[in-house]
């Protein structure tokens, strides 16, 4: 059996019940097998892939916190770290019901390669709850994040682990989270980013994710003989990602005709009107059936349903496997020509071979989606220098990533014979910075 086989049974057995985590990792160390073949003989001396799939430390904690009542409630926190190979642990915390260590070690492992393929010095992990921030009062929010603070704070620091947000994770909840560590510690670090911009916050962070995700579909696009401007583009989800990616795709000269969140979605023929879904979503904290009654244009449905649509782009932006097989087919049959992950892992398995098979370009999340994570990175590099760039410097950088990211991928996937597969081009460059890291600094 090869070393990657053996892996993944290793890595089964160990991580029984655990499907997302197991996903992930199967994965990446399919799509690795060129690259672990030809360095066999070193990679299992240094038993590189089952360091690379265990994390270095995962902790787990209670949150207890006061909800409006006056009853106590428990929910569940987390932060895996990763692996800090090149640089301090890096990724976001969400909260959300689902969150459980699956979903948390999925994400962290996900972010190692990401954060690898920004091309800064940033390692990856992740945290999160099970908390559902969804019609919580302020001061609920407030209590329950300095209550996963008071404990998360021992395990984090400005050189150590740098946490910042995800899925039910804004500027509100970063504010609050940022507040208690000052509080608890006395030090005013950047210990977190995504921060406010009065207080060490980076330009065009809150865009960063959205934009990048153009920047490089883009990209991507363009290296096949495409254009996006003229594009049709569906779009899932309407948090933080998918309205900037909405935003940036109209400004390109594309139009983007869908949203959904977890109720529903909307087909606007039109085109999304990006001042009213963000009035509903960022301030209101609304549902989209208040965006459909504000626009003639707008057919609301309930469920999911948003990869019926006719498209040439589609662009998954609200969680993970979110599109399966049934929406592959019905992309592919409505002519789709790329998919660009601006969730993380939004595709399943199946319906990723699926859209490869069908001659779809497709750009898996830890490419497509690395910009919010880089933009953090350069927010940690003015916070280091105390000093603010411009939107237009933050921009401008931004974008540079992007593009050189869709470039070593692509030679990645040159290089090993893989032409045209992102997914093995973005895990074998990711993979290869990290692994040199590891065996340059032993064990
Ligand atoms: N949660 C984002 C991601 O999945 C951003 C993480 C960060 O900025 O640290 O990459």
């Amino acid at each position: 059996m090869g070393y990657v086989d053996e892996v993944l049974e290793k890595v089964s057995k160990k991580n029984e019940g655990q499907p997302e985590f197991l996903q992930a990792v199967t994965e990446v160390l399919e799509s690795l097998r060129p690259v672990v073949e030809a360095n066999e003989e070193l990679y299992r001396k240094e038993a590189v892939l089952e360091r690379i799939t265990e994390p270095d430390r995962q902790i787990m904690f209670r949150v207890p916190w006061v909800d409006d009542n006056g009853q106590v409630q428990v929910n569940r926190g987390f932060r895996v770290q990763f692996n800090n190979a090149i640089g301090p642990y890096k990724g976001g915390l969400r909260l959300h019901p689902s969150v459980n260590l699956s979903i948390i070690k999925f994400l962290g492992f996900e972010q190692v390669f990401k954060n690898s393929l920004t091309s800064l010095p940033i390692g990856g992990g992740k945290g999160g709850s099970d908390f559902d921030p969804k019609g919580k009062s302020d001061r609920e929010i407030m209590a329950f994040c300095q209550s996963f603070m008071t404990e998360l704070y021992k395990y984090i620091g400005a050189d150590m682990d740098v946490p910042a947000g995800d899925i039910g994770v804004g500027g509100r909840e970063i504010g609050y989270l940022f507040g208690q560590y000052k509080r608890i510690r006395g030090t005013y670090e950047g210990v977190l980013t995504g921060k406010g911009l009065t207080y060490g916050g980076s330009l065009a962070r809150t865009e960063a994710t959205g934009y990048g995700l153009l920047y490089f579909t883009e990209e991507m696009l363009k290296s096949n003989g495409q254009d996006i401007a003229g594009k049709t583009i569906c779009v899932s989800g309407a948090g933080n990602v998918a309205i900037y990616a909405i935003q940036k795709a109209q400004q390109l000269g594309a139009k983007v005709v869908t949203c959904s969140d977890s109720t529903g979605w909307i087909y606007d023929p039109e085109g999304i009107d990006v001042a009213l879904l963000k009035e509903v979503k960022e301030v209101k904290r609304a549902r989209l059936t208040e965006y459909a009654a504000k626009r003639p244009s707008a057919q609301y449905h309930e469920g999911r349903g948003v990869w019926t649509i006719k498209c040439d782009v589609a662009l998954p932006c609200a969680t993970q496997n979110e599109l399966l097989i049934d929406d592959a087919k019905a992309l592919v049959a409505n002519g789709v020509i790329a998919v660009a992950e601006g969730a993380n892992m939004p595709t399943t398995l199946e319906a990723t071979k699926y859209l490869q098979e069908n001659g779809v370009l497709f750009a898996p999340g830890k490419a497509s989606n690395a910009g919010g994570v880089a933009t953090s990175a350069l927010e940690m590099s003015q916070n280091s220098e105390r000093l603010s760039w411009t939107f237009e410097e933050v921009d401008s950088k931004l974008k540079n990533i992007m593009v050189n990211i869709f470039h070593n991928l692509d030679d990645a996937s040159k290089k090993y014979g893989k032409e045209g597969d992102y997914v093995a081009g973005a895990n074998i460059a990711g993979f290869e910075k990290v692994v040199n890291a590891m065996v340059a600094q032993g064990v």
